[in-house]
């Protein structure tokens, strides 16, 4: 594949192009190759490094340190500090995701229609945006063959509670179910946009500078003219060379956490203080229960099987693999009790739930390169957690678990009766008690009519600043209750090609 590494650039990087595009994750990646495909001059600009799928690490830890900004340590501060990962390497995001895919539900559309004013956007008009995207990246449901007995105990335990689940449709083509996709494929076989959209972007022309953090963009009286910013080393973060790029028109697809601060960064209008806030996330938490006989844990698909049948009560829930690593930071604990529960890995399941959550935040500058990240989740999510939980303990038990092992401070460290499992709903829970996860951070650059509620309007363009697009999943303006890869490629598609007539 070819493309414009750090090592490339000798001198600094004066150039031009029709259009700009900073991110190459869900929709940047998406976006670039629309445009490229169509014959337009196109840069895409990307902070993190291009791997291929032998520069993966199988070690955990080494791998966060690798692919993910703040070596994967970064959390939302509020009530709790709730972990958020991002990567920082060609592909964004999709380079290290669990593969999970789901269409936008109807009724989030119909949420945007008021107050957003977003009538244009039905399921009707983007399901051939969803169908592109859907063939381009091989979105299929999971092959029975790769799921893990930990998948099937879930299905059969929903289903003695009458509740419907299934195999995921994930984004791959020749997964062998080896479990490591969070730490990057190392079979090539995750069709992120590193694997799909950007070689064909660059196929077609499409001109790529991975590590090349974009810092500013630059506008000349209301419109946008460019930007600058810096090539680094890819091993060592050092600068190197710096870029500056004049362009018509700028697409920024720097993620939900990134995005605000480049706009701050680069002193853009903001006179109604939206940029960055409504920060919107699902956060998830697991249980895990402990099964005789092996589980297939680590070394199958890790998100394989899932039940929507609850998702109008805000409730998703999804199989979850779990590393060694993981495994031995959430069991509770220690000395010979910790040994003990340890000895069990092989045994255990891990279920999940992610939940669509009322609470907002926001994303500012923080100190350093990090953003500021402030997320507060909203009492009836934590209702909501806790009665899902107790949900998943009863699927655990009706599925033959020996034992559950909940991971809440204030209950019973193991459950062994479903009567234990009430104390998850007695318990006046803080959302300190639980170690939850928050890996989709949406809506801080969000989309609508009034630039007094909204960033960028229906075409997905600054109000304030002309010819500059934000296509990612900061535009969502409510989060979306599914996982929201597909729905961002989808959109970026849509709105990319509204970008072919409109320049
Ligand atoms: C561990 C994990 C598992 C997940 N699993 C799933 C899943 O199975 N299914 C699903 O639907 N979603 C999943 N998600 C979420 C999903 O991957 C993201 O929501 C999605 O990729 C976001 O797309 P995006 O384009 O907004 O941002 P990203 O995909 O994160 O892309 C943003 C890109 O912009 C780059 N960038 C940032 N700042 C700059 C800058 N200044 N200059 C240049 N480039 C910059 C970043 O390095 C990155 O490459 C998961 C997330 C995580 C962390
Ligand atoms: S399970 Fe393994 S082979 Fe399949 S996509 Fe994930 S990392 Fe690749």
């Amino acid at each position: 594949m070819r493309h414009t590494l750090d090592r490339d650039l000798t001198a600094d990087l004066k150039t031009s192009a029709e259009f700009v595009v900073i991110g190459s994750g869900a929709g940047g990646g998406v976006v670039a190759q629309v445009l490229a495909a169509a014959g337009r001059d196109v840069i895409l600009l990307e902070a993190g490094p291009w791997y291929e799928g032998s520069d993966y690490s199988n070690d955990f830890w080494d791998s966060m340190k690798q692919l993910y900004w703040d070596k994967g340590l970064r959390a939302m501060r509020g009530r709790s500090m709730i972990p958020t990962m991002q990567a920082r390497c060609v592909g964004g995001t999709t380079t290290v995701n669990s593969s999970i895919c789901f269409r936008l539900p109807d009724y989030v559309y119909r949420e945007w229609h008021d107050p957003f004013g977003l009538t244009e956007y039905t399921a009707e008009q983007l399901e051939p945006s969803f169908d592109r995207t859907g063939a381009f990246t091989n979105i299929h449901p999971t092959d029975r063959e790769l799921l893990g007995r930990f998948d099937l105990l879930f299905e059969s335990g929903f289903a003695k509670l009458g509740y419907g689940s299934k195999p995921i449709q994930r984004n791959v083509r020749g997964c062998n179910g080896c479990g490591l996709c969070n730490q990057g494929c190392p079979f090539d076989a995750h069709m992120g946009t590193d694997r799909t959209y950007v070689p064909s972007a660059v196929e077609h022309g499409c001109r790529l500078y991975a590590n090349s953090p974009v810092e500013r963009v630059l506008v000349r009286g209301d419109q946008v003219h460019g930007v600058s910013g810096t090539v680094r080393d890819a091993t060592s973060g050092k600068p190197k060379h710096r870029f500056a790029i004049t362009a018509k028109v700028v697409i920024l697809a720097g993620g939900s956490m990134a995005n605000p601060v480049i706009w701050k960064n680069s002193g853009l209008p903001d006179p109604h203080g939206v940029v960055g806030r409504h920060l919107t996330n699902h956060p998830g938490i697991g249980i895990t229960s402990v099964f005789p006989g092996c589980t297939d844990i680590g070394i199958s698909v890790p998100q394989g099987f899932e039940s929507s049948d609850l998702r109008s009560e805000r409730m998703m829930f999804e199989t979850l693999g779990m590393p060694p690593e993981v495994a031995a930071v959430r069991m509770p604990g220690w000395g010979g009790t910790y040994k003990d529960l340890m000895s069990r890995y092989h045994n255990m399941a891990m279920w999940g739930v992610m939940v669509r959550a009322r609470g907002e935040g926001y994303v500012a500058k923080g100190l350093g390169s990090s953003p500021k990240i402030v997320y507060h989740l909203h009492d009836d999510d934590l209702r909501l957690m806790a009665r899902a939980l107790r949900l998943i303990t009863e699927v655990a038990f009706e599925a033959g678990a020996e034992y559950v092992i909940p991971g809440v401070r204030g209950v019973p460290k193991v459950l062994r009766t479903l009567k234990e499992a009430d104390a998850l709903l007695s318990h006046p829970l803080h959302p300190r008690d639980m170690m939850m996860i928050g890996n989709h951070p949406l809506g801080t650059m969000r989309m609508g009519d009034d630039p007094s509620i909204s960033v960028v309007d229906a075409n997905a363009e600054a109000h304030l600043v002309k010819n500059l697009h934000v296509m990612d999943g900061s535009i969502f303006p409510t989060n979306l209750g599914v996982n929201p890869m597909w729905s961002i490629m989808a959109f970026a598609d849509y709105n990319a090609n509204k970008l072919l007539t409109r320049y």
